[in-house]
């Protein structure tokens, strides 16, 4: 078969395909004997498709395994080297882009701030250069380029890759991020919503690994949350559940939001909003420390305001408890109604000090039920802004290997230079 070419396997051929190689990859065997165990095949049939994955280069053999009598197996691993990975997460203000093996981990990346409001076109040129570097600066021997994964910080329409009605990123309405980035590197492409993407991250190689049930939430310059449901991100018929920061928190029409309404929830507690009160507390005269940031010259973000707290200025303090108070009143109700039993907490706001999550924590325990709370943990996201990147590679890593499209590229052994591939998307 020439590569590119659209030969598929039988359905039944492909049931024992996936089977085999999800044993292997996802770490439950790693010798044939093991196979048989765990997936219940004949042995025929193992060895046969342990074969196949093999000549493709999908599969490899290392050493020995354990005996159980007789001759020791050869052990087999999945070669995280076959392909490699394109990964960007876009914020409001930073681009974080790198390359990952097929084992989810980062092998190369970049960080640098950038203002996403100045639209698609220029956006997505920077991103290409980035990406461009990377591949540039890779070793000459590199594997092909299986794929790319991109977050962004709205609401992302998952099954066409678009941004739709973003509240932060004017002009990007409806932009085939997706189809872009496919047609310029000619791989399968995937694009969700950036706290969908660490939400997998964290499932995938954080402290939600192996958890069931499970909400992160960032509290960055925006707010949103990611829902891991029985396992698997849930994204919702179109793409846009978990965006609570746009819930309506006070009924107070002067406080306005950047996506239109009233009272939201990222309007008062978003570090973009944190940013906004720390400049008046510092002209009102109520904050002294950020008065005396003010006077240097600084533009006052939510860092300041968290600095500020951990040194005891009381205005400071009380931008972050209330920030709290808002942002834990909303999650008591995310955990009333969801029971998960992990909470994990991230972004930038979230990460600058321990006060603000102390809060949330005590709100939460205080206002839901005992019964949803009585296993819940509430931790704080440790894989730092890695995160993204992390889940967009584990993005892409599931939907490629999903029965659905693995059944396209099997055959050939390989979904490089296939964009097509990325058009339909998959996971629930
Ligand atoms: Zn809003």
């Amino acid at each position: 078969v020439r590569p590119g070419g659209t030969a598929s396997v039988p359905h039944d051929q492909l049931q024992s395909l996936v089977t085999v190689l999800d044993g292997v990859r996802l770490g439950s065997a790693q010798t044939r004997p093991e196979l048989v165990r765990v997936t219940g095949l004949g042995r025929g049939l193992v060895a046969q498709r342990v074969n196949e994955l093999l000549s493709w280069g999908i599969l490899v053999e290392n050493g020995l395994g354990v005996s159980a009598g007789g001759r020791a197996p050869r052990t087999l691993r999945f070669n995280a080297d076959a392909g490699r990975l394109l990964v960007a997460n876009l914020g409001v203000t930073s681009i974080t882009a790198g390359i990952a093996n097929l084992a989810g981990t980062i092998i190369a990346r970049h960080h640098e701030p950038h203002d996403i409001a100045v639209g698609p076109e220029a956006t997505l040129r920077r991103l290409e250069e980035v990406f461009d570097g990377l591949l540039a600066a890779s070793p000459q021997d590199a594997p092909p380029l299986w794929g790319i994964g991109c977050g962004l910080p709205g609401p992302v329409e998952f099954a066409t890759g678009r941004p739709i009605a973003p509240p932060v990123m004017p002009g990007w309405d409806h932009y085939p991020v997706s189809n872009r980035l496919a047609e310029r590197y000619q791989a399968p492409t995937w694009v969700d919503n950036d706290v969908n993407l660490m939400a997998i991250g964290e499932l995938r190689a954080g402290q939600a690994q192996g958890a069931r049930n499970v909400v992160f939430v960032k509290i960055g310059g925006e707010v949103g949350a990611g829902i891991i449901c029985a396992g698997r991100l849930h994204r919702g018929e179109q793409g846009a559940a978990g965006d609570v920061g746009h819930v309506a928190v006070v009924d107070d029409k002067s406080i306005l939001c950047r996506c239109g309404n009233t009272g939201c929830l990222e309007a008062l507690a978003g570090g973009h909003a944190l940013g906004l009160q720390a400049r008046r507390a510092a002209l009102d005269g109520s904050s002294p420390w950020l008065a005396a940031r003010l006077a240097e010259g600084t533009a006052l973000t939510s860092a300041h305001v968290t600095e500020g707290a951990s040194h005891g200025d009381p205005a400071c303090v009380e931008l972050v408890v209330s920030a709290g108070y808002l942002v834990g009143g909303v999650l008591a109700t995310v955990v009333n109604f969801y029971n998960p039993s992990l909470l994990v907490i991230g972004g930038s706001v979230a990460e600058a000090g321990d006060r603000l999550l102390a809060t949330i924590r005590q709100i939460i325990y205080s206002r839901s039920l005992p019964l949803a709370t009585r296993e819940l943990r509430i931790v704080r996201c440790l894989l730092g802004p890695d995160v993204g990147t992390i889940g967009a590679a584990f993005m892409v890593i599931d939907e490629l290997f999903a029965p659905a499209t693995l059944a396209q590229w099997i055959a050939v052994g390989t979904p490089a230079c296939r964009p097509e591939l990325g058009r339909s998307a998959h996971a629930a």
